[in-house]
């Protein structure tokens, strides 16, 4: 079969859940045995968003092969198991740097460069090349950010190109919202209509319309939307909220989404695939209902700034019976006076990972109350740095131990900068990123955690634990049970000790996916609840 192609736009206005719908349908495909990946392209001018606060883009998601990306990847690798790489992820800013390098170079000797044709050409190339490149069934192409906005307007010229250019090999599906007036009790279609005209505009017709609503449309509200926006009826298709957002995909199946965009390309439908594994796990999430209170320390008070940390704590959480209650505990607001107060009642604790000085006192202040109170600590990335720190302060005895990022005056640098990162001065896509090895010492808790020695696991980190402290540390209880065998870099610590207290030094929840919830994250709710 040639490789199809699914086109996801969102209209009336952003965060309607464009990234789930372009998971579930990716999720529907390959229930039914298809090869399928899932691209965003976002119209900002960023190379990538690593260098973006997470209060302006929420939490920034880094692949195997150590791209920082958008949000939406960690949706996609959560329901679908599909490893993405950097070419699921690309922006305007990417786009443009690409054909302005091609221009220095002279590979346009003579020509005017312009928007259209070179920087939609480019577009077309990236939207196709996944494709072409891995043998793919379906290529699903979410584009970021709203019908009608500047930014994204050669993406969607490069959508109207490719439409025609692929003829049924392409399927546009638009994503709208339906508001509820409360004064008028009634949902109203305008807004979708408008947004359909304005694509029309731009010389696109969507196959089919993925409604948002937050009240259940009735036929003749969907008859009327597929009426004036020149859409089948069975090409209307309802979003409503969920409890779970790991319903979607079933409710976009119940009502046809993926038979639709198969029936719009023209390929048999065949029989609806049953999901058997998708509905155990909702059937356990349904019957989950004693709840584990989490805290998350750190200082990004929205949901999106630990989204998968979250969801690999939910994940984890029903597999092992439980509801998890996630409270955030803002670690600029936690001193030595209240910390017992702020932590009261968790079953545990995340360290959230995290880049600068604000609230990190805070973080250490939490470590040292779970530590000498027995409570479940997992800390991330810069949580296990700061465990690492607190334990040299109040068990080492060095008083003013620190990370070089955040005191470079320190006398006891415990974290400090890589060798190979000290000559390094751009911000943007120069950490340590993406997959490395990592082997476990075979009398840890990590090691029984894991049921093997070697594993990978994603980093997104300047800093590193400094070897020079590393036999002190285990003479005093901490032990450094995961080290990188290339270079003995130190990525997981534990107190054997402790009910449940481990560090890592990579970001075990960007692996953590619906089917295969992360054994970390498991084994931390499994200490909380026995
Ligand atoms: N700021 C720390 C570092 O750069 C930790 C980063 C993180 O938590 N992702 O090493």
């Amino acid at each position: 079969m040639d490789t199809k192609y699914i086109f996801v736009t969102g209209g009336v206005v952003s965060s309607l859940g464009k990234g789930i719908i372009s998971a579930s349908i990716g999720k529907l495909l390959q229930a039914r045995g298809y090869k399928v990946t899932i691209q965003k392209f976002d119209p900002y001018i960023n190379i990538d968003p690593g260098t973006l606060n997470p209060y302006e883009h929420g939490e920034c998601y880094v692949t195997a092969d150590g791209m920082e990306t958008d949000l939406d990847l960690g949706h996609y690798e959560r329901f679908t198991d599909i490893q993405t790489t950097r070419n699921n992820s690309i922006t305007t800013g990417r786009i443009y740097k690409t054909v302005i390098d091609r221009e220095r170079h002279g590979d346009y000797l003579g020509k005017t460069i312009q928007v259209v044709p070179h920087i939609t050409d480019e577009i077309k190339h990236r939207m196709l090349r996944e494709g072409l490149e891995e043998g793919l069934d379906f290529v699903i192409t979410e584009v970021g950010g709203t019908i009608g906005d500047i930014e994204s307007a050669p993406f969607m010229e490069a959508i109207r190109q490719l439409r025609w250019q692929l003829g049924r090999d392409a399927v546009c599906v638009h994503l709208t919202y339906v508001p509820y007036l409360k004064a008028a009790d009634e949902l109203k279609t305008k807004p979708t209509q408008h947004s359909v005209k304005e694509l029309q505009s731009m010389g696109i017709q969507p196959d089919i319309l993925v409604l948002r609503t937050e009240r259940h449309l009735d036929d003749s509200l969907r008859m009327k939307v597929a009426s004036f926006c020149n859409v089948d009826l069975e090409c209307v298709v309802q979003s409503e909220d969920m409890p779970s957002i790991y319903e979607v995909p079933v409710s976009m199946q119940r009502q046809g989404l993926d038979a639709a965009i198969m029936r719009k390309i023209g390929i048999p439908v065949g029989e609806t695939p049953a999901m058997k594994s998708w509905h155990d796990f909702l059937h356990l999430q349904q019957e989950a209902k004693a709840e584990v209170h989490i805290g998350l320390v750190g200082k990004y008070d929205l949901q999106d700034a630990y989204k998968s940390i979250r969801e690999s704590l939910h994940l984890a959480a029903i597999y092992n019976g439980r509801k998890a209650r996630l409270h955030f505990v803002n670690s600029e607001d936690i001193t030595p006076d209240n910390v017992a107060e702020k932590l009261e009642g968790l079953s545990g604790v995340i360290i959230c990972p995290g880049f600068g000085q604000r609230g990190i006192e805070g973080k250490i202040t939490a470590i040292q109350h779970t530590r000498t109170h027995g409570i479940p600590t997992f800390g991330i990335c810069l949580g296990m740095q700061m465990m690492v720190i607190e334990f040299a302060r109040h068990v080492l005895g060095h008083s003013d131990a620190h990370s070089m990022e955040m005191n470079p005056q320190t006398t006891h640098p415990v974290i400090d900068l890589m060798e190979e990162q000290k000559h390094i001065t751009g911000m943007g896509g120069t950490m340590r990123l993406g997959a490395y090895p990592c082997h476990l010492r075979d009398d840890s808790k990590a090691y029984a955690i894991y049921g093997k020695p070697d594993i990978t696991e994603r980093h997104r980190h300047r800093y590193e634990f400094n070897n020079l402290y590393l036999n002190e540390f285990e003479a005093h209880g901490m032990q450094c049970v995961g080290t990188n065998p290339d270079n003995n870099l130190v990525e997981m610590v534990e107190i054997p000790d402790h009910r449940w207290f481990i560090g890592t030094q990579f970001h075990p929840e960007y692996t953590s996916t619906v089917l295969n919830p992360h054994p970390l994250f498991m084994d931390f709710i499994k200490a909380m609840t026995v």
